[in-house]
């Protein structure tokens, strides 16, 4: 499967976390945990018999008593609102139970403004067609609309007693009705965590609501500021959108920032358990066989031996120091290119000879390349980095041998430079991020290959900054094709 162009773009942004809407979406999936599932029925299984019982009172009220055209339009504009808000869920920096939407804003302004019958059908509604939109398990769906019911019902029953067209009543009852929801989720969320993590419910709930604290005022400050206007007009509290879409906007973005910052932080760390294995394993090579040269009985045949590894891992120390500095300059913006034209063919004929005097047994190495290309416009030391790190990577992911291209074409108005080997190949999910800074495969994926997940990200940012692009094609199991094409001159 190919990615062509993915490699050009920017490291993939990390999943988003939430709190609200979904509480237990990322923590706790019933159909993949089966243990758990069980242990939470003792709470799933009230929350959604009562959130059934209320759903259908509801709908009763609603027949028994129909609401005039004008608060079915309105149900329907806060019902619209709350669906939109829950399918792009915000994350909160630092809040990091579940899931958090500002959904639960709409809901209870129907709490508040016509009623626990209204609120639960919005409820209920949102929660239920974005779930089965999303395609979540059934115990899942009917766990969340249930706890969606409840706290949208006991949002009204709260703020019931408030009614009235005062500034006081409409601030008392949305701050109740906030207040209701906020509690019936914080317990039920804390309920079933503490029973699937085998944790005490109390600590799950001090825990929860210290953590949600500040965006419930929020949340319930959106809420007043929604129904005060709502209550002037419907159509004047569309004015809230503008404000709120861009706080959700620079949420989410400031949110996807860190996440890959700490993405980033992450691979910095293994990074540095990386190198560090893979400085060790040369110098104690080196060191043994500086060990054994000492002893004086080594006749010559085994001084040469030990003298060749101390040379190559010499070597080897040397290319992983080189590709380290080269990728702290390269992020730096600090690396200066001396761009000229030049013959790609000849350069990518020079590393290819090079490469076949110490070519591992078992692979075959082939070069071609049409004649008459016009020279490219590239710095003739970048490009040849670019090859060898390609052709390096081609030979160590080729363990069990086969046959490595190294091919030179043209391509419209580049020079088109491709690396085929027949070797271990790529998982698809895998091809866009191995261009990134210190990304390297699962071992078990590689058969134990090492590295330092550098090459690549050298290779991306040499070629880019040579006016250039680079991509992968590859088959897991069948073998990689490398591509990077650059301008002629
Ligand atoms: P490394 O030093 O780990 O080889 P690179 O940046 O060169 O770092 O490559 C990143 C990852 O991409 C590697 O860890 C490897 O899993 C994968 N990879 C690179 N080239 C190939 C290839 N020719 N065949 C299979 N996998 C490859």
């Amino acid at each position: 499967m190919g990615s062509e162009g993915i490699a050009n773009r920017h490291p993939r942004r990390a999943g988003l976390r939430n709190w609200w809407a979904r509480p237990l979406r990322h923590r706790w999936s019933p159909l993949a945990m089966k243990g758990e599932t069980a242990r939470a029925l003792p709470v799933v299984v009230p929350v959604a018999v009562v959130g059934l019982v209320g759903i259908v009172a509801a709908i009763i009220d609603l027949i028994a008593d129909p609401p005039p055209p004008s608060v079915l339009a309105g149900v329907a504009g806060l019902l619209t609102a709350a669906t939109v808000a829950e399918a792009f869920p915000l994350p909160i920096e630092g809040v990091n139970v579940g899931t958090t939407s500002l959904a639960i804003v709409s809901i209870v302004a129907t709490a508040v403004i016509y009623g626990w019958p209204e609120a639960a059908v919005v409820g209920f509604l949102t929660m239920a067609l974005v779930e089965l939109a999303r395609k979540r398990p059934l115990e899942r769906v009917v766990f969340n609309t249930g706890l969606y019911v409840c706290a949208a019902m006991l949002a009204g029953l709260a703020a019931a007693p408030l009614r009235g067209d005062s500034l006081g009543s409409i601030v008392g009852g949305a701050c109740l009705g906030s207040a209701a929801f906020y509690l019936v989720d914080m317990v039920f969320l804390s309920a079933v965590v503490a029973r699937t993590r085998r944790t005490r419910f109390l600590s799950s709930l001090g825990r929860y609501l210290s953590s949600t604290a500040l965006p419930f005022f929020v949340m319930a400050s959106l809420v007043v500021t929604l129904i005060v206007l709502w209550n002037r007009s419907p159509f004047i509290s569309l004015v809230v959108l503008g404000p709120l879409i861009t706080v959700a906007l620079h949420e989410r973005w400031l949110h996807r920032a860190l996440e890959r910052l700490r993405e980033f932080d992450r691979l910095k760390d293994e990074f540095i358990a990386v190198i560090s294995h893979e400085l060790r394993t040369p110098l104690t090579s080196v060191y043994g066989a500086a060990l054994t040269l000492q002893k004086r009985d080594v006749d010559k045949d085994v001084q040469d031996a030990l003298l060749q590894i101390v040379s190559d891992e010499a070597g080897r120390l040397a290319r992983l120091l080189d590709d380290a500095l080269s990728a702290s300059r390269l992020h730096a913006e600090r690396e200066t290119f001396e761009i000229a034209p030049i013959d790609g063919a000849e350069v990518a004929r020079a590393v290819v000879d090079a490469a076949r005097s110490r070519l591992p047994e078992g692979l075959e190495l082939e070069f071609v390349s049409l004649n008459g290309l016009r020279p490219v416009a590239a710095d003739r030391d970048k490009l040849r980095q670019v090859l060898v790190n390609l052709m390096e990577n081609a030979i160590k992911y080729s363990p069990d041998g086969g046959k490595i291209e190294i091919r030179v074409d043209r391509a419209g108005p580049a020079m088109r430079f491709t690396v085929r080997d027949e070797g271990i190949g790529i998982a698809p999910e895998e091809q866009s991020r191995i261009f990134e800074r210190f990304h390297r495969l699962d071992p078990n994926m590689t058969r134990g290959v090492g590295g330092t997940g550098l090459g690549l990200y050298i290779c991306r940012e040499l070629v880019q900054r040579m006016g250039g692009r680079i991509w992968v094609n590859s088959r897991e199991g069948s073998g990689s094709t490398f591509s990077f094409d650059l301008p002629l001159v």
